[in-house]
């Protein structure tokens, strides 16, 4: 430890690393009781059609609403949820949730066509042995088809990964439901290796799309959003961007061949009220 007048600084630092781990600590034990108290809920990202701007779907987004701390987003809670294994059970209560939420849309939208349900699984759900047959009791239980789920896994979870941890995912996808490959364009995946992966989605990074923002965009990154577009396409799997903020952005994509968009610019996560007015009204 310092000795001289960079000494309190360091105490600082140490005392404030302390107190995350204190804190850490406290909402690791809290999970648990949280859940059971129904102390979390779930917002909704709606997904839209790039080409006119209609609403494709919705990504389930689960907060925390903690007693003393307020509403947390889930990057303070689910990587401890994950370490202790306690992202199973709190995982299927989100996929139960959003599924029935996505049956009560389809139907009160019945004319507007399917509208689609997007719900993030972690590491830890993946090798779960019980993902598929809990999967396939959710769907069955609110009636709504495996068509209108997409699973949402991200690109560092399936880095490397054998057979074994692929086969619930091809179960699932044979079912008919959509597997999405989140935040792609982060890990270091070998872009032949997505041949083999059952996915059909490809979610680009929000890295990306904040490089759209500038003006120019540097013309290095349009050529590879160019490129993954084009090669996504050449294997048949859809392109979703994330993070859109602007029209001009939006603009960007939609002239570079992306299918769909989420982002600030549409709307935020929200109630699930939010999905119906926005179907309803039109008002993307
Ligand atoms: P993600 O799946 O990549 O979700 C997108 C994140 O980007 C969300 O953050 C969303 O609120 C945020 N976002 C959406 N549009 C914009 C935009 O225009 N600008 C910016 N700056 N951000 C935008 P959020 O809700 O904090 O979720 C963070 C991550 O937590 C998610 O990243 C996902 O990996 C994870 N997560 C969320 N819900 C669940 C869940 O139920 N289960 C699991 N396992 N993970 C979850
Ligand atoms: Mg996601
Ligand atoms: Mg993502
Ligand atoms: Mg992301």
């Amino acid at each position: 430890r310092a000795k001289s007048a960079g000494g309190n600084r360091f105490e600082f630092a140490d005392r404030e690393a302390d107190e995350r781990a204190i804190t850490r600590h406290g909402l690791t034990n809290a999970l648990p009781a949280a859940l059971e108290r129904g102390e979390f809920f779930i917002e909704y990202q709606p997904l839209v059609h790039l080409g006119d701007g209609s609403v494709h779907g919705a990504e389930a987004l689960v907060r925390w609403s903690h007693p003393q701390h307020g509403v947390l987003g889930p990057d303070r809670f689910i990587p401890l949820a994950e370490h202790t294994g306690l992202i199973v059970p709190l995982g299927r209560w989100v996929l139960e949730e959003s599924v029935a939420q996505a049956r009560v849309w389809q139907e009160r939208h019945a004319d507007g066509g399917p509208l689609r349900i997007n719900v993030n699984l972690s590491p830890t759900q993946l090798h779960h042995p019980g993902l598929v047959a809990d999967t396939v009791e959710v769907l069955e239980r609110a009636g709504l088809s495996p068509g209108a789920l997409c699973l949402e896994v991200t690109e560092s979870a399936l880095i490397g990964a054998d057979e074994g941890l692929l086969k619930p995912l091809r179960q699932l996808a044979d079912m008919g439901v959509d597997i999405a490959l989140d935040d792609f364009g982060t890990g270091y995946s070998n872009l032949a290796n997505l041949r083999r992966l059952p996915v059909s989605v490809l979610k680009l990074d929000r890295s990306f799309t904040q490089s759209m923002q500038r003006a120019p965009a540097d013309p290095v990154d349009l050529k590879i959003v160019e490129g993954i577009v084009s090669l996504a396409h050449s294997l048949e799997l859809a392109v979703t961007v994330e993070g859109v903020e602007t029209g001009a952005q939006a603009d960007q994509l939609r002239e570079l061949g992306c299918d769909t968009a989420q982002g600030w610019y549409y709307a935020r996560p929200g109630a699930p009220d939010r999905i119906h007015s926005l179907v309803l009204t039109d008002a993307i």
